[in-house]
Protein backbone atom coordinates (compact mmCIF):
# COMPACT_ATOMS: atom_id res chain seq x y z
CA UNK A 1 0.00 0.00 0.00
CA UNK A 2 3.05 1.93 0.87
CA UNK A 3 4.95 1.60 -2.53
CA UNK A 4 1.65 3.29 -4.09
CA UNK A 5 2.10 6.66 -5.35
CA UNK A 6 -0.42 9.14 -5.92
CA UNK A 7 -0.57 12.88 -7.67
CA UNK A 8 -2.89 14.16 -4.66
CA UNK A 9 -3.36 12.63 -1.50
CA UNK A 10 -6.15 14.73 0.74
CA UNK A 11 -6.51 14.70 4.13
CA UNK A 12 -10.27 14.37 5.33
CA UNK A 13 -12.95 12.79 3.76
CA UNK A 14 -15.49 15.75 4.64
CA UNK A 15 -17.52 18.09 1.79
CA UNK A 16 -14.08 19.97 1.40
CA UNK A 17 -12.04 16.85 0.77
CA UNK A 18 -14.08 15.34 -1.69
CA UNK A 19 -14.62 18.53 -3.53
CA UNK A 20 -10.79 18.95 -3.66
CA UNK A 21 -10.59 14.77 -4.91
CA UNK A 22 -13.18 15.26 -7.29
CA UNK A 23 -11.59 18.78 -9.21
CA UNK A 24 -8.28 16.84 -8.75
CA UNK A 25 -9.69 13.99 -10.96
CA UNK A 26 -11.39 16.55 -13.41
CA UNK A 27 -7.36 17.77 -13.57
CA UNK A 28 -6.31 14.14 -15.04
CA UNK A 29 -4.50 13.74 -10.92
CA UNK A 30 -4.62 10.52 -9.21
CA UNK A 31 -6.28 10.62 -5.94
CA UNK A 32 -5.87 9.32 -2.74
CA UNK A 33 -8.11 10.34 0.55
CA UNK A 34 -7.13 9.74 3.83
CA UNK A 35 -9.97 10.11 6.80
CA UNK A 36 -8.88 9.28 10.40
CA UNK A 37 -12.27 8.27 11.06
CA UNK A 38 -13.91 4.88 10.44
CA UNK A 39 -16.29 4.76 7.72
CA UNK A 40 -19.91 4.93 9.49
CA UNK A 41 -18.63 8.34 10.66
CA UNK A 42 -17.45 9.22 7.00
CA UNK A 43 -18.65 12.64 6.09
CA UNK A 44 -17.17 14.46 9.33
CA UNK A 45 -19.19 17.48 10.11
CA UNK A 46 -20.33 17.83 6.67
CA UNK A 47 -22.58 15.14 7.10
CA UNK A 48 -23.82 16.13 9.91
CA UNK A 49 -24.87 19.73 8.15
CA UNK A 50 -28.40 20.58 7.18
CA UNK A 51 -26.81 21.03 3.75
CA UNK A 52 -28.04 24.74 3.35
CA UNK A 53 -26.01 26.37 0.83
CA UNK A 54 -25.25 30.27 0.99
CA UNK A 55 -24.48 31.71 -2.99
CA UNK A 56 -24.82 34.85 -4.82
CA UNK A 57 -27.15 34.63 -7.88
CA UNK A 58 -28.22 37.96 -9.54
CA UNK A 59 -32.38 36.34 -10.60
CA UNK A 60 -34.52 33.54 -11.15
CA UNK A 61 -33.10 31.91 -14.00
CA UNK A 62 -30.24 30.79 -11.66
CA UNK A 63 -32.50 29.65 -9.46
CA UNK A 64 -34.86 27.48 -11.81
CA UNK A 65 -31.55 25.85 -13.23
CA UNK A 66 -30.08 24.72 -9.89
CA UNK A 67 -33.90 23.28 -8.99
CA UNK A 68 -34.52 22.09 -12.42
CA UNK A 69 -37.71 20.19 -11.70
CA UNK A 70 -39.93 23.23 -10.19
CA UNK A 71 -43.39 23.15 -11.66
CA UNK A 72 -45.00 26.29 -12.93
CA UNK A 73 -47.40 26.23 -10.04
CA UNK A 74 -44.11 26.18 -7.68
CA UNK A 75 -42.41 29.54 -9.84
CA UNK A 76 -45.70 31.40 -8.91
CA UNK A 77 -45.92 30.85 -5.27
CA UNK A 78 -42.57 31.52 -4.78
CA UNK A 79 -41.19 35.14 -3.99
CA UNK A 80 -37.33 35.23 -3.86
CA UNK A 81 -35.00 38.77 -3.84
CA UNK A 82 -31.89 37.83 -5.89
CA UNK A 83 -28.75 37.91 -3.33
CA UNK A 84 -25.78 39.35 -5.64
CA UNK A 85 -22.30 39.64 -4.61
CA UNK A 86 -22.75 42.99 -3.49
CA UNK A 87 -25.35 41.70 -0.34
CA UNK A 88 -22.85 38.53 0.13
CA UNK A 89 -20.04 40.86 1.11
CA UNK A 90 -22.38 43.23 3.05
CA UNK A 91 -23.31 40.31 5.09
CA UNK A 92 -20.49 38.54 6.06
CA UNK A 93 -18.91 42.14 6.11
CA UNK A 94 -21.39 43.33 8.71
CA UNK A 95 -21.27 39.86 10.81
CA UNK A 96 -17.58 39.76 11.00
CA UNK A 97 -17.41 43.18 12.25
CA UNK A 98 -15.37 44.27 8.34
CA UNK A 99 -12.76 41.60 9.63
CA UNK A 100 -13.19 39.47 7.05
CA UNK A 101 -10.22 38.85 4.37
CA UNK A 102 -11.69 40.74 1.16
CA UNK A 103 -9.71 38.58 -0.91
CA UNK A 104 -11.14 35.46 -0.15
CA UNK A 105 -13.99 36.50 0.85
CA UNK A 106 -14.68 38.27 -2.80
CA UNK A 107 -13.44 34.65 -4.26
CA UNK A 108 -16.01 32.45 -1.91
CA UNK A 109 -18.85 34.70 -3.48
CA UNK A 110 -17.45 35.19 -6.55
CA UNK A 111 -16.77 31.75 -6.97
CA UNK A 112 -20.08 30.71 -5.06
CA UNK A 113 -22.70 29.90 -7.65
CA UNK A 114 -20.05 28.24 -10.59
CA UNK A 115 -19.04 25.87 -7.51
CA UNK A 116 -22.98 25.04 -6.76
CA UNK A 117 -23.25 24.11 -10.58
CA UNK A 118 -20.00 22.40 -10.38
CA UNK A 119 -21.47 20.23 -8.08
CA UNK A 120 -24.63 19.65 -9.50
CA UNK A 121 -22.89 18.70 -12.28
CA UNK A 122 -21.56 15.63 -10.29
CA UNK A 123 -24.76 14.48 -9.09
CA UNK A 124 -25.50 16.84 -6.61
CA UNK A 125 -29.54 18.08 -6.31
CA UNK A 126 -30.52 20.80 -5.05
CA UNK A 127 -33.98 21.48 -3.37
CA UNK A 128 -35.52 25.29 -2.30
CA UNK A 129 -35.51 25.07 1.71
CA UNK A 130 -38.97 26.43 1.92
CA UNK A 131 -39.52 24.71 5.67
CA UNK A 132 -36.81 26.63 7.13
CA UNK A 133 -36.16 29.71 5.19
CA UNK A 134 -39.78 30.85 3.96
CA UNK A 135 -42.74 31.67 5.70
CA UNK A 136 -46.36 31.87 3.84
CA UNK A 137 -47.39 35.46 2.95
CA UNK A 138 -50.61 35.91 1.06
CA UNK A 139 -50.38 32.08 -0.31
CA UNK A 140 -46.84 32.79 -1.14
CA UNK A 141 -43.67 31.23 -0.04
CA UNK A 142 -41.58 34.42 1.03
CA UNK A 143 -37.89 33.55 1.39
CA UNK A 144 -35.65 35.44 3.85
CA UNK A 145 -32.47 35.72 4.89
CA UNK A 146 -29.99 35.18 1.66
CA UNK A 147 -30.62 31.30 2.04
CA UNK A 148 -32.45 29.58 -0.79
CA UNK A 149 -31.21 26.06 -1.11
CA UNK A 150 -30.32 22.62 0.77
CA UNK A 151 -29.15 19.70 -0.58
CA UNK A 152 -31.88 16.84 -1.01
CA UNK A 153 -30.76 14.50 2.11
CA UNK A 154 -29.27 17.59 4.07
CA UNK A 155 -25.85 17.04 5.11
CA UNK A 156 -26.33 12.98 4.41
CA UNK A 157 -27.64 13.74 1.51
CA UNK A 158 -24.36 15.67 0.47
CA UNK A 159 -21.77 13.24 1.41
CA UNK A 160 -23.32 10.34 -0.12
CA UNK A 161 -23.58 11.91 -3.53
CA UNK A 162 -20.17 13.11 -3.14
CA UNK A 163 -18.64 9.54 -2.28
CA UNK A 164 -20.96 7.93 -5.50
CA UNK A 165 -19.14 10.80 -7.73
CA UNK A 166 -15.79 9.92 -5.94
CA UNK A 167 -16.49 6.41 -6.73
CA UNK A 168 -17.25 6.97 -10.37
CA UNK A 169 -14.18 9.34 -10.99
CA UNK A 170 -11.85 6.22 -8.97
CA UNK A 171 -10.80 8.09 -5.97
CA UNK A 172 -9.44 5.64 -3.60
CA UNK A 173 -10.57 6.16 0.33
CA UNK A 174 -8.92 5.03 3.17
CA UNK A 175 -11.02 4.90 6.39
CA UNK A 176 -9.34 4.78 9.94
CA UNK A 177 -6.34 6.42 8.48
CA UNK A 178 -4.92 9.01 10.11
CA UNK A 179 -2.57 11.47 8.88
CA UNK A 180 -0.07 12.28 11.38
CA UNK A 181 2.34 14.49 9.74
CA UNK A 182 3.48 15.82 6.87
CA UNK A 183 6.39 15.12 4.92
CA UNK A 184 9.34 17.82 3.20
CA UNK A 185 12.27 17.72 1.21
CA UNK A 186 15.03 19.94 2.31
CA UNK A 187 13.75 22.65 0.87
CA UNK A 188 10.74 22.70 2.52
CA UNK A 189 8.75 21.18 -0.15
CA UNK A 190 5.43 18.89 0.44
CA UNK A 191 6.51 15.39 -0.31
CA UNK A 192 4.18 13.28 1.17
CA UNK A 193 2.09 12.39 4.59
CA UNK A 194 3.05 10.21 6.95
CA UNK A 195 -0.32 7.83 8.07
CA UNK A 196 -0.99 5.83 11.01
CA UNK A 197 -4.06 2.94 9.60
CA UNK A 198 -5.25 -0.16 10.90
CA UNK A 199 -2.26 -2.00 9.24
CA UNK A 200 0.45 0.42 11.12
CA UNK A 201 2.51 3.37 9.72
CA UNK A 202 3.64 4.60 6.73
CA UNK A 203 4.72 7.15 4.41
CA UNK A 204 2.70 7.80 1.05
CA UNK A 205 4.78 10.01 -1.18
CA UNK A 206 2.87 12.80 -3.57
CA UNK A 207 3.70 15.69 -5.33
CA UNK A 208 0.59 17.99 -4.01
CA UNK A 209 -0.71 17.15 -0.66
CA UNK A 210 -4.78 18.68 0.35
CA UNK A 211 -5.43 19.50 3.92
CA UNK A 212 -9.13 19.61 4.87
CA UNK A 213 -8.94 17.92 8.29
CA UNK A 214 -11.27 20.34 9.82
CA UNK A 215 -11.15 22.92 12.81
CA UNK A 216 -10.26 22.41 16.59
CA UNK A 217 -13.84 22.19 17.61
CA UNK A 218 -13.45 18.53 18.87
CA UNK A 219 -10.01 18.96 20.75
CA UNK A 220 -11.20 20.25 24.60
CA UNK A 221 -7.68 20.99 24.82
CA UNK A 222 -7.12 23.33 21.99
CA UNK A 223 -10.71 24.91 22.86
CA UNK A 224 -9.65 25.90 26.21
CA UNK A 225 -6.23 27.05 25.13
CA UNK A 226 -7.82 29.20 22.02
CA UNK A 227 -11.69 30.12 23.05
CA UNK A 228 -10.93 30.61 26.49
CA UNK A 229 -11.59 29.04 30.14
CA UNK A 230 -15.10 27.13 29.74
CA UNK A 231 -15.16 26.53 26.36
CA UNK A 232 -13.66 22.47 26.82
CA UNK A 233 -17.28 22.00 28.50
CA UNK A 234 -18.94 23.07 25.33
CA UNK A 235 -20.78 20.24 23.65
CA UNK A 236 -19.83 19.12 20.18
CA UNK A 237 -23.10 19.50 17.57
CA UNK A 238 -20.91 17.41 15.16
CA UNK A 239 -18.10 14.58 14.90
CA UNK A 240 -15.67 14.25 17.29
CA UNK A 241 -12.63 13.82 14.73
CA UNK A 242 -11.88 17.38 13.92
CA UNK A 243 -9.03 18.06 16.42
CA UNK A 244 -6.97 20.34 14.69
CA UNK A 245 -4.66 17.68 13.61
CA UNK A 246 -4.07 19.48 9.95
CA UNK A 247 -4.03 22.66 11.37
CA UNK A 248 -1.11 21.28 13.68
CA UNK A 249 0.52 19.70 11.04
CA UNK A 250 0.94 22.84 8.73
CA UNK A 251 1.87 24.79 11.77
CA UNK A 252 4.77 22.44 12.50
CA UNK A 253 6.00 23.45 9.15
CA UNK A 254 5.94 26.68 8.98
CA UNK A 255 1.98 27.59 7.65
CA UNK A 256 1.02 31.27 8.79
CA UNK A 257 -1.37 31.36 11.60
CA UNK A 258 -4.56 33.17 10.09
CA UNK A 259 -7.93 34.19 11.10
CA UNK A 260 -9.99 34.88 14.51
CA UNK A 261 -8.18 31.89 16.47
CA UNK A 262 -10.39 32.56 19.70
CA UNK A 263 -13.43 32.79 18.12
CA UNK A 264 -15.91 30.15 16.80
CA UNK A 265 -19.48 29.38 15.62
CA UNK A 266 -21.78 27.96 18.10
CA UNK A 267 -25.30 27.94 19.10
CA UNK A 268 -28.33 27.14 21.04
CA UNK A 269 -28.17 23.45 21.79
CA UNK A 270 -29.96 21.10 23.80
CA UNK A 271 -29.36 21.43 27.48
CA UNK A 272 -29.22 17.34 27.79
CA UNK A 273 -27.22 16.54 24.31
CA UNK A 274 -24.86 14.27 24.12
CA UNK A 275 -21.33 15.59 24.61
CA UNK A 276 -20.51 15.24 20.94
CA UNK A 277 -22.98 14.94 17.81
CA UNK A 278 -25.39 12.21 16.92
CA UNK A 279 -25.46 10.61 13.70
CA UNK A 280 -28.93 9.84 14.28
CA UNK A 281 -30.08 12.93 15.60
CA UNK A 282 -27.54 15.30 13.33
CA UNK A 283 -28.79 19.26 13.41
CA UNK A 284 -31.71 18.62 15.45
CA UNK A 285 -30.48 19.22 18.91
CA UNK A 286 -30.16 22.78 18.16
CA UNK A 287 -32.96 25.01 18.83
CA UNK A 288 -32.78 27.90 16.12
CA UNK A 289 -36.52 29.37 17.10
CA UNK A 290 -35.61 32.08 19.77
CA UNK A 291 -36.25 35.19 17.46
CA UNK A 292 -40.26 34.22 18.35
CA UNK A 293 -38.96 33.34 22.05
CA UNK A 294 -38.28 34.91 25.23
CA UNK A 295 -34.52 33.62 26.32
CA UNK A 296 -33.66 34.03 30.11
CA UNK A 297 -30.67 32.43 32.23
CA UNK A 298 -31.05 30.56 35.68
CA UNK A 299 -31.37 33.91 37.28
CA UNK A 300 -34.77 34.56 35.29
CA UNK A 301 -32.79 37.24 33.52
CA UNK A 302 -32.66 38.31 29.70
CA UNK A 303 -29.38 38.69 28.49
CA UNK A 304 -29.08 38.84 24.35
CA UNK A 305 -31.47 40.48 21.88
CA UNK A 306 -33.40 37.67 20.26
CA UNK A 307 -34.81 39.55 17.75
CA UNK A 308 -31.64 41.59 16.87
CA UNK A 309 -31.60 40.36 12.79
CA UNK A 310 -32.72 37.61 11.00
CA UNK A 311 -31.95 34.00 13.01
CA UNK A 312 -29.11 33.14 10.01
CA UNK A 313 -27.32 36.29 11.31
CA UNK A 314 -27.17 36.02 14.98
CA UNK A 315 -27.78 32.15 15.69
CA UNK A 316 -23.87 31.29 15.43
CA UNK A 317 -22.79 33.57 17.93
CA UNK A 318 -25.74 32.93 20.77
CA UNK A 319 -23.98 30.25 21.30
CA UNK A 320 -21.06 32.24 22.76
CA UNK A 321 -23.59 34.75 24.66
CA UNK A 322 -25.07 31.30 26.34
CA UNK A 323 -21.62 30.61 27.67
CA UNK A 324 -21.27 33.22 29.79
CA UNK A 325 -24.13 32.36 31.44
CA UNK A 326 -24.16 30.58 34.79
CA UNK A 327 -23.93 27.34 34.44
CA UNK A 328 -24.05 27.85 30.52
CA UNK A 329 -27.10 27.20 30.56
CA UNK A 330 -30.64 29.61 28.83
CA UNK A 331 -34.55 28.82 28.37
CA UNK A 332 -36.63 29.86 25.19
CA UNK A 333 -39.71 30.85 26.60
CA UNK A 334 -42.70 30.48 24.18
CA UNK A 335 -46.50 31.38 24.59
CA UNK A 336 -48.85 29.90 22.17
CA UNK A 337 -49.04 32.49 19.51
CA UNK A 338 -45.80 31.44 17.66
CA UNK A 339 -45.72 27.57 18.31
CA UNK A 340 -46.27 27.39 14.72
CA UNK A 341 -43.61 29.27 13.66
CA UNK A 342 -41.26 26.79 15.51
CA UNK A 343 -39.07 24.52 13.40
CA UNK A 344 -39.08 20.66 13.39
CA UNK A 345 -36.06 20.52 15.94
CA UNK A 346 -38.40 21.72 18.73
CA UNK A 347 -40.53 18.34 17.88
CA UNK A 348 -37.84 15.49 18.37
CA UNK A 349 -38.55 12.70 20.64
CA UNK A 350 -35.08 13.82 22.27
CA UNK A 351 -36.14 17.26 23.58
CA UNK A 352 -35.79 19.14 27.02
CA UNK A 353 -39.17 20.84 27.25
CA UNK A 354 -41.42 21.67 30.11
CA UNK A 355 -44.72 23.05 29.99
CA UNK A 356 -46.72 24.62 32.53
CA UNK A 357 -49.88 27.18 32.82
CA UNK A 358 -48.70 29.97 34.18
CA UNK A 359 -45.20 31.82 34.73
CA UNK A 360 -44.42 31.28 38.33
CA UNK A 361 -45.08 27.18 37.54
CA UNK A 362 -42.65 27.27 34.75
CA UNK A 363 -39.96 29.12 36.75
CA UNK A 364 -40.69 26.58 39.33
CA UNK A 365 -40.16 23.61 37.42
CA UNK A 366 -37.21 24.82 35.78
CA UNK A 367 -35.40 25.79 39.24
CA UNK A 368 -35.26 28.82 38.16
CA UNK A 369 -35.22 32.05 40.11
CA UNK A 370 -39.24 32.66 39.97
CA UNK A 371 -39.28 36.24 40.78
CA UNK A 372 -36.97 37.43 38.75
CA UNK A 373 -38.53 35.33 35.96
CA UNK A 374 -42.00 36.63 36.37
CA UNK A 375 -40.96 40.46 36.69
CA UNK A 376 -38.86 39.77 33.79
CA UNK A 377 -41.46 38.92 31.56
CA UNK A 378 -43.70 41.68 32.52
CA UNK A 379 -41.32 44.27 31.72
CA UNK A 380 -40.38 42.92 28.66
CA UNK A 381 -44.78 42.48 27.82
CA UNK A 382 -45.27 45.85 29.00
CA UNK A 383 -42.68 47.21 27.04
CA UNK A 384 -43.81 46.48 23.45
CA UNK A 385 -44.32 48.76 20.39
CA UNK A 386 -48.07 48.58 18.82
CA UNK A 387 -46.40 47.56 15.72
CA UNK A 388 -47.71 44.41 13.22
CA UNK A 389 -46.25 41.37 13.99
CA UNK A 390 -44.44 39.90 10.39
CA UNK A 391 -41.95 36.87 10.89
CA UNK A 392 -40.99 37.42 6.77
CA UNK A 393 -39.13 41.02 7.66
CA UNK A 394 -37.49 42.80 10.28
CA UNK A 395 -40.88 44.17 11.35
CA UNK A 396 -39.29 46.76 13.82
CA UNK A 397 -42.06 45.39 16.30
CA UNK A 398 -39.90 46.23 19.47
CA UNK A 399 -39.74 46.85 22.97
CA UNK A 400 -39.42 50.00 24.23
CA UNK A 401 -36.91 51.19 27.91
CA UNK A 402 -35.75 47.80 28.62
CA UNK A 403 -31.95 45.91 28.49
CA UNK A 404 -31.51 44.23 26.15
CA UNK A 405 -33.93 45.09 23.91
CA UNK A 406 -35.37 43.08 21.42
CA UNK A 407 -35.32 44.38 18.29
CA UNK A 408 -37.96 42.20 16.03
CA UNK A 409 -40.85 40.28 16.33
CA UNK A 410 -41.48 41.15 20.25
CA UNK A 411 -45.02 39.82 21.38
CA UNK A 412 -46.14 39.47 24.93
CA UNK A 413 -45.94 35.94 26.40
CA UNK A 414 -48.92 35.91 27.77
CA UNK A 415 -50.85 32.72 26.08
CA UNK A 416 -50.56 29.57 28.39
CA UNK A 417 -49.70 26.82 28.34
CA UNK A 418 -45.92 28.40 28.07
CA UNK A 419 -43.41 25.96 26.76
CA UNK A 420 -39.61 26.31 27.69
CA UNK A 421 -36.70 24.85 26.06
CA UNK A 422 -33.35 24.25 28.22
CA UNK A 423 -30.08 24.52 26.08
CA UNK A 424 -26.36 25.10 26.36
CA UNK A 425 -23.63 26.06 23.79
CA UNK A 426 -22.93 23.87 21.22
CA UNK A 427 -19.98 24.48 18.73
CA UNK A 428 -19.73 23.94 15.40
CA UNK A 429 -17.03 24.30 14.25
CA UNK A 430 -13.39 26.90 15.37
CA UNK A 431 -12.52 30.42 13.43
CA UNK A 432 -8.88 30.21 13.49
CA UNK A 433 -6.64 28.22 10.91
CA UNK A 434 -3.88 28.46 8.43
CA UNK A 435 -3.46 31.19 5.75
CA UNK A 436 -3.99 30.59 2.14
CA UNK A 437 -4.41 32.66 -1.11
CA UNK A 438 -7.11 32.65 -3.49
CA UNK A 439 -5.75 29.63 -5.17
CA UNK A 440 -5.70 27.54 -2.20
CA UNK A 441 -2.18 27.71 -1.96
CA UNK A 442 -0.98 26.97 2.05
CA UNK A 443 1.16 30.57 2.73
CA UNK A 444 4.07 30.32 5.30
CA UNK A 445 5.23 32.71 7.87
CA UNK A 446 7.14 34.51 5.77
CA UNK A 447 4.31 35.15 2.93
CA UNK A 448 5.25 32.26 0.73
CA UNK A 449 3.66 29.58 -0.60
CA UNK A 450 4.40 26.39 0.56
CA UNK A 451 5.23 24.73 -2.59
CA UNK A 452 2.85 21.06 -2.61
CA UNK A 453 0.56 22.40 -0.10
CA UNK A 454 -3.43 23.18 -0.28
CA UNK A 455 -6.15 23.78 2.49
CA UNK A 456 -9.62 23.90 2.18
CA UNK A 457 -12.78 24.17 4.32
CA UNK A 458 -12.88 24.73 8.16
CA UNK A 459 -8.98 24.72 8.96
CA UNK A 460 -8.70 27.86 6.52
CA UNK A 461 -8.76 31.07 8.63
CA UNK A 462 -9.48 34.69 7.47
CA UNK A 463 -12.38 34.41 6.31
CA UNK A 464 -15.15 33.62 9.08
CA UNK A 465 -14.56 36.60 12.45
CA UNK A 466 -16.90 36.72 15.57
CA UNK A 467 -19.87 35.51 13.29
CA UNK A 468 -21.22 33.70 10.31
CA UNK A 469 -23.96 34.13 7.60
CA UNK A 470 -25.55 30.63 8.01
CA UNK A 471 -25.32 28.48 5.50
CA UNK A 472 -21.75 29.87 4.29
CA UNK A 473 -19.47 26.60 6.15
CA UNK A 474 -20.10 24.28 3.15
CA UNK A 475 -20.02 26.97 0.73
CA UNK A 476 -16.26 27.81 1.87
CA UNK A 477 -15.25 24.01 1.90
CA UNK A 478 -16.64 23.65 -1.83
CA UNK A 479 -15.54 26.79 -3.09
CA UNK A 480 -12.02 26.75 -1.79
CA UNK A 481 -12.14 22.62 -2.07
CA UNK A 482 -12.62 22.31 -5.47
CA UNK A 483 -9.75 25.40 -6.32
CA UNK A 484 -7.48 23.23 -3.82
CA UNK A 485 -8.01 20.02 -6.50
CA UNK A 486 -7.66 22.52 -9.64
CA UNK A 487 -4.21 23.83 -8.23
CA UNK A 488 -3.29 20.37 -6.64
CA UNK A 489 -4.00 18.74 -10.16
CA UNK A 490 -1.97 21.64 -11.51
CA UNK A 491 1.34 21.18 -9.76
CA UNK A 492 1.25 17.74 -9.79
CA UNK A 493 1.52 17.87 -13.59
CA UNK A 494 4.33 20.52 -13.54
CA UNK A 495 6.22 17.56 -11.82
CA UNK A 496 5.43 14.56 -13.21
C1 LIG B 1 -24.93 20.20 13.22
C2 LIG B 1 -24.29 21.01 12.12
C3 LIG B 1 -25.10 21.63 11.16
C4 LIG B 1 -24.52 22.40 10.16
N1 LIG B 1 -25.30 22.91 9.16
C5 LIG B 1 -24.74 23.61 8.13
C6 LIG B 1 -25.50 24.04 7.01
O1 LIG B 1 -26.69 23.74 6.86
N2 LIG B 1 -24.86 24.78 6.06
C7 LIG B 1 -23.53 25.09 6.14
O2 LIG B 1 -23.01 25.78 5.27
N3 LIG B 1 -22.77 24.63 7.17
C8 LIG B 1 -23.33 23.89 8.15
N4 LIG B 1 -22.55 23.41 9.16
C9 LIG B 1 -21.10 23.68 9.11
C10 LIG B 1 -20.47 22.75 8.09
O3 LIG B 1 -20.86 21.44 8.36
C11 LIG B 1 -18.96 22.84 8.12
O4 LIG B 1 -18.54 24.16 8.00
C12 LIG B 1 -18.37 22.04 6.94
O5 LIG B 1 -19.03 20.83 6.82
C13 LIG B 1 -16.92 21.80 7.13
O6 LIG B 1 -16.46 21.01 6.07
P1 LIG B 1 -14.99 20.47 6.05
O7 LIG B 1 -14.90 19.61 4.85
O8 LIG B 1 -14.03 21.57 6.24
O9 LIG B 1 -14.87 19.57 7.39
P2 LIG B 1 -15.56 18.19 7.75
O10 LIG B 1 -16.75 17.93 6.95
O11 LIG B 1 -15.72 18.18 9.23
O12 LIG B 1 -14.46 17.10 7.31
C14 LIG B 1 -13.24 16.99 7.97
C15 LIG B 1 -12.83 15.52 7.97
O13 LIG B 1 -11.44 15.40 8.29
C16 LIG B 1 -11.26 14.22 9.06
N5 LIG B 1 -9.98 14.30 9.77
C17 LIG B 1 -9.68 15.04 10.86
N6 LIG B 1 -8.38 14.86 11.19
C18 LIG B 1 -7.85 13.98 10.28
C19 LIG B 1 -6.56 13.41 10.10
N7 LIG B 1 -5.56 13.66 10.94
N8 LIG B 1 -6.39 12.55 9.07
C20 LIG B 1 -7.40 12.24 8.22
N9 LIG B 1 -8.66 12.76 8.36
C21 LIG B 1 -8.87 13.63 9.37
C22 LIG B 1 -12.48 14.19 9.94
O14 LIG B 1 -12.73 12.90 10.45
C23 LIG B 1 -13.58 14.68 8.99
O15 LIG B 1 -14.20 13.61 8.33
C24 LIG B 1 -23.11 22.59 10.15
C25 LIG B 1 -22.30 21.95 11.09
C26 LIG B 1 -22.89 21.15 12.07
C27 LIG B 1 -21.97 20.44 13.04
Amino acid sequence: MNEKKYDVVVIGCGNAALCSALAARDGGASVLVLEKAPEPWRGGNSAFSGGLFRFAFQGMEDIYELVPDLSDEEKENIEIEPYTHEKFFDDLARVTEYQTDGDLASTLIDQSLPTLKWMQSKGLRLVLAGGRQAFKVDGKLRFWGGLILEIVGGGWGLIDALLEAASNADVEIRYESKATKLITDSKGTVIGVSVRGPEGSYDVHAPSVVLASGGFEANSEMRCRYLGPGWELAKVRGTPYNTGDGIKMALDIGAQPYGHWSGCHSVAWDLNAPAFGDLTVGESFQKHSYPFAVVVNINGERFLDEGADFRNYTYAKYGGLIMEQPQRTAYQIFDQKTLHLMRDEYRIRDVTKTEADTLEELAEKLEINVENFVKTIKEFNASIEPVKFDPTVKDGKSTKGISPPKSNWAQPIDEPPYEAYSVTTGITFTFGGIRVNNKAEVINTENNVIPGLFAAGELVGGVYYFNYPGGAGLTLGAVYGRLAGIAASANAKVKS
